[in-house]
């Protein structure tokens, strides 16, 4: 099987760096083990929330500069600043384009999001249906809403309205809580383990089951500027708390919840959809378990370089998957992009080189749980192209995007969405220049 491109990964890299491709006519296979971090994550995208030096970031534009400074191992720094801004400006409109309906842009800077907590977290981009609060250039949230409700389904473990509650009363929000069911939703609950958010929107986003939400919704936004739910309902329809904000005449926004993330579970879902449409080869649960290297010179410079001649996948058996070019955005530790055992650490699919990772396995983990623990910054190395390295030679036919590259913390950082999309296209640049 001959393709222009395969891309390994099918999380946000994955994606965005194959449609981008597909939408040059380029011929493009997708390999995913299994489900992304999207899965898992709140669905809002961060692109850049605090520097090294512990400073928050709200003007993303300087807080690029400031952080080619203080950590040139960055991605983004790697790319460099202007780079960086040009191509996750790009993202933003291909976002659009590809029907993620997101709110936020570089230019107004981060915006805050709710946390499933009701914690207030700087963030770059969030679905339409999410609540959104702009921020003042402190990062100081300017609340569109004194009043809100908190609408939850009745025994949904996923999501505790007290503690969001409580959040929004120190915020100085006037809170009530209010919580709904329906006998659909009574015949779900019977299994505990089937409760879960996206479940849950199944059976929400039915129109049979329309007239319990518009009721509930209504009856809560009653006393309220506004409505929060939990984001369970708007999988399949994700217009749908925008038409209950209509009905109830108030803005009915969604919190995510505890992971599974329906929010994030729906992107990936869209991207998906956008790569199908455009042509791509999705060969699910499929890995490739051999491959074949060829060495050769590099053009650019001039050092030895390798290349991959062909590929084996688990499903595939001796059939050889040939491509041009290739994206490696298989994840980090959680997606099993890098693994690690008591020999050490290594990419899993090629056995790249990877930075950052110290000689002395006591220094991989900080004590302290929430510090910014060093096997975060684990990952893969690449030059400016975004190519890998094997062994100190570049891999001329490979770019690597997403949270397998090595250099920086997306928690601590809260930057991972954002290095996702810009070196995924930064990936598609390469292989298209
Ligand atoms: C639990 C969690 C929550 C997060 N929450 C947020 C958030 O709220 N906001 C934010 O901006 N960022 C968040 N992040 C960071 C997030 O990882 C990035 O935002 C981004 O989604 C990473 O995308 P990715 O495509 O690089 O990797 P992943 O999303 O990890 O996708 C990698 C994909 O590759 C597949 N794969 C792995 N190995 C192979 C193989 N050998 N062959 C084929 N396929 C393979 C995996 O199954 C997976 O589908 C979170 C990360 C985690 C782990």
């Amino acid at each position: 099987m001959r393709f222009d491109v395969v891309v390994l990964g099918g999380g946000l890299a994955g994606y965005t760096a194959a449609i981008a491709l597909l939408e040059k006519g380029l011929s493009c296979a997708l390999l995913s083990v299994g489900q992304s971090s999207l899965h898992f994550s709140s669905g809002s995208m961060d692109f850049l929330r605090a520097l090294p030096d512990e400073s928050q970031v709200f003007d993303l534009e300087k807080g690029l500069h400031d952080l080619a400074r203080q950590d040139p191992g960055h991605p983004y720094s790697i790319l460099g600043p202007e780079k960086t801004l040009e191509l996750a400006k790009k993202a933003e409109t291909a976002f659009a384009s590809w029907g993620l309906e997101m709110l936020g842009s570089l230019s107004a800077g981060n915006h805050l999001r709710l946390s499933p907590f009701g914690k207030l977290l700087p963030t770059w981009l969030s679905s339409k249906d999410t609540v959104f609060i702009p921020a003042d250039a402190e990062g100081r949230p300017e609340w569109p809403w004194l009043k809100i409700a908190l609408l939850t389904v009745k025994d949904f473990l996923d999501f505790n309205p007290e503690i969001v509650a409580a959040q929004l009363k120190a915020q100085g929000r006037a809170t009530s809580c209010h919580m709904f069911t329906c006998p659909d939703l009574e015949i779900l609950r019977q299994n505990p383990s089937e409760f879960r958010s996206v479940n849950i929107a199944r059976v929400l986003d039915q129109e049979s089951n329309r007239p319990f939400l518009t009721e509930a919704v209504k009856k809560a936004a009653q006393n309220a500027d506004a409505v929060f739910m939990p984001a369970c309902l708007g999988f399949n329809r994700p217009q749908l708390a925008m038409e209950l904000s209509k009905e109830a005449a108030k803005p009915i926004r969604l919190i995510p919840t505890l992971a599974p993330s329906m929010i994030g579970a729906r992107l990936n879902n869209q991207l998906q959809y956008q790569f199908l449409k455009n042509g791509g080869v999705l060969m699910s649960k499929d890995r490739v378990v051999d491959f074949n290297l060829v060495g050769d010179q590099d053009d650019s410079s001039g050092s030895s370089a390798l290349t991959i001649e062909r590929l084996h996948t688990e499903n595939h058996g001796d059939i050889p998957i040939i491509a041009k070019d290739h994206v490696l955005a298989t994840g980090s530790f959680f997606s099993q992009g890098l693994l690690s055992d008591i020999d050490g650490v290594r990419e899993a699919v090629f056995g790249l080189d990877l930075v950052n990772v110290p000689e002395s396995r006591s220094d991989w983990a900080l004590g302290e749980f929430f510090g910014s623990q060093p096997f975060a910054r684990f990952g893969v190395k690449i030059d400016a192209q975004t190519r890998p390295f094997l062994k100190g030679r570049v891999l001329a036919n490979l770019k690597a995007a997403g949270l397998v590259l090595g250099g920086f913390d997306p928690i601590r950082q809260g930057c991972g969405a954002g290095v996702a999309a810009v070196t995924a296209l930064a990936a598609a640049e390469a292989i298209l220049s």
